[in-house]
């Protein structure tokens, strides 16, 4: 049975249909160009058959652009329960494959809430208000069981959030959230979004990441050990590293030196890879004691 996705009222209809008014409180911005939502809904590459988790499908703009490219399921989680009845119309539309959840995204188990089978992923596609999204990047990227359920983010953000997980050593841009997501995973721009493109329009630009989980740059490498350091050196990242990195409970130019990095740099000017490297050697020198 072929569905009626394409057939549905234009957004402004819907919105005012169910008086869907944006509310600073949930954070709405809304996305009401279809051919923006479509272009969105691509980012993740070809998603036929696809399982699709999106947070925040507010109106339905973006649901309804993965559903026309062919989703196999999408499972939505939204706060605000005035969006309901204008998701469950979607649903109807999609012949059923729009599941959506009320709720705190930041709460919630996403693969049993999805029923994902052993092996099963998903790929994980929202338009988030912009504290959430990065409370929820960190979530997602700071999983201990590497790969992880899902198989690709498509996450908005403000483009100078976008700017900090892409960013390379040596820009301003580069800090913890550039290691904590580069270490085990690519990550570009995929969407540049100009604020007029919402409805209200934000002050600020946004942009689409797309991120796509890789094996970490190193296997033996904790979570918590570089997460610790990355904390630590770029808590002072005007410091030098054998001074921001004092207090661990290894000397910090034993570590530098182990790991074969300058102890007069900065943290901003070294790689990813020199971070692994550190913390790789942070556990060597814990564990021969
Ligand atoms: N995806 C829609 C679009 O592109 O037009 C709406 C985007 S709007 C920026 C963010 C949406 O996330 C709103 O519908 C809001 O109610 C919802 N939201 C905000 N915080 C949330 C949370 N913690 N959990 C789930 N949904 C949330």
């Amino acid at each position: 049975m072929s569905d009626s996705i394409n057939d549905l009222s234009p957004l402004r209809d819907v919105i005012s249909r169910h008086d869907l008014r944006a509310k600073k409180s949930f954070g709405q911005n809304f996305l009401l160009d279809l051919n923006l939502t479509a272009r969105i809904a691509r980012v993740p590459g070809d998603i036929t058959n696809a399982h699709i988790y999106e947070v925040g499908p507010g109106p339905g703009g973006l649901t309804r652009g993965l559903l026309a490219e062919g989703a196999k399921s999408v499972t939505a989680v939204e706060m605000d329960s005035r969006c309901l009845p204008a998701l469950a119309e979607i649903n109807e539309a999609s012949n059923g494959r729009l599941t959506v959840i009320e709720g705190n995204a930041l709460d919630m188990d996403e693969p049993s809430l999805m029923g994902l089978k052993p092996g099963e992923t998903a790929h994980i596609v929202a338009n988030l208000p912009y504290n959430v999204g990065t409370q929820l990047l960190i979530k997602w990227m700071t999983l201990e069981s590497w790969l992880p359920w899902y198989s690709s983010l498509s996450l908005m953000f403000q483009r100078e959030v976008a700017d900090r997980i892409v960013a390379a050593p040596g820009s301003k841009a580069y800090g913890r959230l550039s290691v904590l997501v580069q270490w085990r995973a690519k990550a570009k721009i995929a969407v540049k979004v100009p604020a007029a493109a919402f409805t209200p329009a934000p002050k600020v630009n946004s942009a689409v990441v797309h991120i796509v989980p890789t094996e970490p740059m190193n296997p033996d490498v904790k979570l918590r050990d570089l997460e610790q350091l990355v904390a630590r050196a770029f808590g002072q990242r005007r410091k030098m590293l054998r001074a921001s990195l004092k207090g661990l409970d290894v000397a910090a130019i034993e570590l530098l030196e182990r790991a074969e990095i300058e102890p007069t740099a900065r943290a901003e000017e070294i790689s990813v890879e020199d971070f692994v490297r550190m913390a790789r050697h942070y556990r060597l020198i814990l564990d021969a004691r």
